[in-house]
């Protein structure tokens, strides 16, 4: 919460620094219009201003109030230059200076009939606020807005101008629910677009978990047209990023995310995971008798030997070239010995690339499982399958090794295919 607070804070500095920029430069400009104006005689006073001030005091405050400004936005400049945060005080001060310079040149110079266009500039300074800095600083806005028109038309009358209340107040109104109106659809936008930006930053991370939900848009745009597209694609993105296109198995990106998914899971509930490392063994001469091509085809076969061998919900991986992974979700030490014996068992029944040129080939497994106690555990479950797998291969190959602590490929002179017993 502090932390998001400040990360605000630091956005809101940038934003106020360029904005500065707009306020000098169109304070300078409008500054300089009104001298000339007032100088050539173009621009009178309001009969209101006028009484309330007389010409000399006037003209006077006109100045005062252009210096006060600038000095003021300069001030906020150099602040949050300096400090690189703006604080709600800091946005707030600047929202009542822009008022109160937009009010006080309405009411020097319109009469009290051309008041609201006090209130039309105010609406846009209202929604530069609320896509800036957001809701509760536009609502703020609004009801000073409110507040300094009232004040307005009742110095006005003070001074001897008729104002007709009825129609301040539907003039009010109106500009209320029109800023309102307006307010809320630009939110709904802004939150649709970050829903949107969310997902595409996940997208780019390789999660494509998330759809968009267009059957919350009631009004169909242009959001969700890109919605609806991200759709669509998605499926086909994923597939891409995340598998591998030779054996049809996720790839290392696509597993190490649903690792993170599954680890995850089984912290929240309590339940083992087993890790399957696979090798294939002597493939290396596969490629050197048949070529490589065929090695390809038999990479492709093994793919789906083993995603026909695993269950649905566990994730079948190509890790390396002739290497994959199988991690098993709710799996415990002898569910997970069951389907190494069986894929090693499938492979020694299994001829490859028929009818020509028929290879055969065996596979070395390591196999580990265990309770989960953080998400973190991804490395060290993944060193232990690595370990045993290379006690399969040390010990002879064409088998499976359970790794245990203390693992000693001494104790691994097992029968072919039968599994080193954790600490036999
Ligand atoms: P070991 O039993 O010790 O695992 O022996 P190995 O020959 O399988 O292991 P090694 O690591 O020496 O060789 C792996 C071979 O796998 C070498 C490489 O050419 C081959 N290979 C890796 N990826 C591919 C691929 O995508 N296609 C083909 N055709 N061969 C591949
Ligand atoms: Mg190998
Ligand atoms: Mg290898």
């Amino acid at each position: 919460m502090e932390s998001e607070r400040a990360r605000v804070d630091t956005v809101s500095a940038d934003i106020l620094i360029w904005q500065t920029g707009y306020r000098l430069a169109l304070a300078v400009v409008l500054g300089v219009i009104t001298v000339a104006l007032r100088v050539v005689g173009s621009l009178p006073l309001s009969a209101v201003a006028d009484s309330a001030l007389g010409p000399d005091r006037a003209d006077w405050l006109m100045a005062i109030a252009a210096v006060l400004y600038t000095a003021l936005v300069l001030l906020i400049r150099a602040t949050v230059r300096r400090t690189r945060t703006a604080d709600r005080t800091l946005s707030t001060l600047m929202m009542a200076a822009d008022l109160t310079v937009v009010f006080w040149l309405v009411f020097l110079v319109a009469a009290p009939d051309a008041y609201f266009f006090g209130l039309f500039l105010a609406f846009v300074s209202l929604q530069i606020t609320h896509v800036y800095f957001g809701r509760a600083p536009a609502l703020l806005m609004l009801v000073a807005t409110a507040v300094a028109y009232l004040l307005l038309n009742d110095v006005a009358e003070r001074h001897g101008a008729t104002i007709s209340w009825g129609r301040i107040w539907v003039t009010l109104t109106i500009f209320g629910a029109g800023a309102i109106l307006v307010t809320r659809v630009q939110s709904n936008l802004q939150e649709r677009l970050d829903t949107l930006v969310s997902m595409f930053q996940k997208a780019e991370g390789g999660d494509f978990s998330d759809s968009y939900d267009v059957a919350a848009d009631r009004r169909p745009d242009s959001i969700t047209s890109v919605g609806r597209a991200y759709n669509r694609m998605r499926t086909q993105l994923a597939e891409i990023v995340l598998t591998d296109p030779l054996s049809g198995c996720y790839n290392r990106r696509g597993f190490e995310q649903l690792v993170r998914r599954e680890l995850a899971r089984a912290a929240r509930a309590h339940t083992d995971v087993a890790l399957l490392a696979i090798d294939l063994d002597h493939f290396k001469q596969v490629n050197d008798t048949h070529g490589h091509l065929v090695g390809d085809r038999v990479i492709a076969e093994v793919g789906e030997l083993l995603r026909a061998s695993a269950r649905t919900d566990d994730v079948v991986a190509r890790t390396g070239g002739e290497e994959f992974m199988i991690l098993a979700p709710n799996t415990s030490l002898d569910g997970a010995q069951h389907l190494a014996l069986r894929i090693v068992d499938a492979f020694r029944r299994r001829i490859f690339v028929e009818p020509s040129p028929r290879v055969s080939l065996t596979v070395s497994i390591g196999v580990v499982a265990d309770g989960v106690p953080n998400e973190g555990i991804a490395e060290d479950l993944r060193a232990r399958a690595d370990e045993a797998l290379y006690a399969a291969k040390r010990s002879g190959r064409n088998r499976v090794v359970m790794w245990s602590s203390g693992l000693d490929a001494l104790k691994l002179k097992h029968a072919e295919g039968k599994p080193a017993a954790p600490g036999s």
